[in-house]
């Protein structure tokens, strides 16, 4: 059996739906379809915080629905392992009610026009004259095999990539997440019997021993009702669950659990390339994730906006190979990829530190509140790697400093980079042999191995 559409997008997630959305009310002829079916259509497992600036954005294409909101954030409180110091760092956002989310973003595609296949999972992508033509998929409730065709195939399954991965190993858009380049997490949602201290801030606490290379949050819906998990470096091997049980659990006196979960979160910089011959990757499936946080739920919405604004413009050119998709990737790198990079040169220098550097760099405030708010919100900037170089004269702890001043000197340069990042797909290969580079220098500075293959 085969139907033709003018795009498949695989996956109904944040970032499938809000990709259908856009191509749907721009007129195009498009499927979407996800494993899952019923009620569990826009499940997700997530920590369910949304910072303000993406859904202020998303506004421009879909009037968001106020009930989807159910707690309006202030800001981050970030604590050292010792748990002495404290930071609160400004920044407006949402707890999401997550499962009416994902609902509410596949109704609206829907009703934009978009053709929804519940149920169904995509198993491979077709592969004709070096170009994607369309998916494989199964009708999970009737067992029966499809031929879904499209001009152009929008990868949107999650951390998994389950069509991008599926490419031979020669196309850019195929390259495999490495252990190093994810982060396994564990959460809980539940109501608490007493409350929570300032429910208006999300809480962050970094401890290498409850959750090395990452950290571990309480996120609260409202005073009694909370999401709590970890997130632990995926080269470690660490069972997220079992962290929660031994460490986290016992802090709560939990009245009623509501959602248990876990799953792995791509964080690393973006992919060489999210375009191939008739394909796009979108949200996780692109990696598009912040490496830092692990927040992805912004960039799924982002990735969706450009993907369709790509789409559109091959569809104008009556072209959809790599070059007339191409656009995507350098809109992409000049919005968010550059940053992300950033971060993830951030992210690496931070996994190498121990409880005792934490404590000592927090207490110190050797970045301050201000600092991670300016990283955060607007990248890395000079003025952040000189006030670095500046503080390395009056260092106590000069091999700390200096990790950091590398990291923030590096962030600026492998950013730099993206920003410069190929117009047209010929200089791809050259532009990642220098990023590698900078890369593998990088890392010998703070002492990690070359780059994982
Ligand atoms: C524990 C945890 C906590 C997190 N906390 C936060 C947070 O607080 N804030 C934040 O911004 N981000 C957070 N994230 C990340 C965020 O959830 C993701 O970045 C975001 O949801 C990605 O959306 P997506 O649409 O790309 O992927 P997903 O939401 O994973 O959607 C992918 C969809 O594809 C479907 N699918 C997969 N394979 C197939 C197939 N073969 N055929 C058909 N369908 C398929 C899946 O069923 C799924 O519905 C967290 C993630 C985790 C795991």
């Amino acid at each position: 059996m085969s139907e033709s559409f003018d795009v498949v997008v695989v996956g109904a997630g944040t970032a499938g739906a809000y990709t259908a959305y856009n191509l749907a009310k721009r007129g195009f002829k498009v499927a979407f379809m996800d494993s899952k079916s019923g009620d569990k259509v826009g499940v997700k497992t997530c920590g369910d915080a949304l910072g303000k600036h993406h859904v202020d954005r998303m506004a421009r294409f879909l009037t968001p629905n106020p009930k989807i909101f159910v707690n309006e954030i202030k800001g981050v409180e970030l604590f050292s392992p010792d748990m002495r110091t404290k930071y609160v760092i400004a920044g407006e956002g949402y707890m999401l009610d997550r499962f009416n989310w994902g609902k509410w973003l596949v109704k609206e595609a829907v009703n934009a026009g978009a053709a929804f296949f519940e149920g169904h999972t995509a198993v491979a992508p077709i592969l004709e004259n070096g170009h994607v033509v369309g998916v494989k998929a199964t009708d999970n409730r009737q067992g029966v095999h499809k031929e879904f065709r499209a001009k152009v195939v929008v990868d949107a399954s999650g951390s998994v990539g389950v069509i991008r991965t599926k490419l031979p190993d020669t196309w850019p858009i195929s390259e495999r997440l490495h252990p190093e380049d994810v982060s396994h997490a564990y959460r809980e949602v539940f109501y608490i019997e007493d409350s929570v201290e300032n429910p208006q801030y999300i809480k962050i606490y970094l401890d290498q021993t409850i959750s090395p290379g990452g950290y571990w949050w309480d996120f609260p819906y409202s005073s009694n009702f909370v999401n709590v998990g970890l997130g632990i470096w995926g080269v470690l091997k660490i069972n997220p669950n079992a962290n929660y049980k031994k460490y986290l659990e016992p802090r709560y006196k939990i009245k009623e659990k509501v959602h248990m979960g876990g799953g792995f979160i791509p964080t690393r910089r973006p992919l060489k390339s999210l375009v191939g011959n008739g394909i796009l990757a979108v949200g996780d499936a692109a990696a598009a994730v912040n490496p830092l946080h692990g927040g992805g739920i912004g960039q799924a919405l982002l990735t969706g906006e450009l993907a369709a604004k790509a789409i559109e413009r091959a569809f104008s050119q009556g072209r959809f190979d790599t070059t007339a998709l191409w656009s995507y990737n350098v809109d992409y790198m000049n919005e968010w990829g550059y940053r992300q990079a950033q971060l993830d040169v951030i992210r690496l220098m931070l996994q190498t530190l121990d409880n005792d550097d934490l404590n000592f760099g927090l207490s110190r405030k050797l970045l301050t509140e201000e600092d991670v708010l300016d990283i955060s919100s607007r990248g890395v900037t000079l003025s952040v790697v000189d006030k670095m170089r500046i503080a390395l004269q009056f260092a106590t702890r000069p091999g700390l400093l200096m990790k950091l001043y590398n990291a923030m000197q590096y962030a600026k340069r492998i950013g730099d980079m993206y920003l410069d990042y190929p117009r047209s797909p010929e200089g791809l290969d050259r532009w990642h042999d220098r990023v590698m580079e900078a890369y593998g220098e990088y890392r010998r500075k703070i002492g990690l191995g070359p780059m994982p293959t």
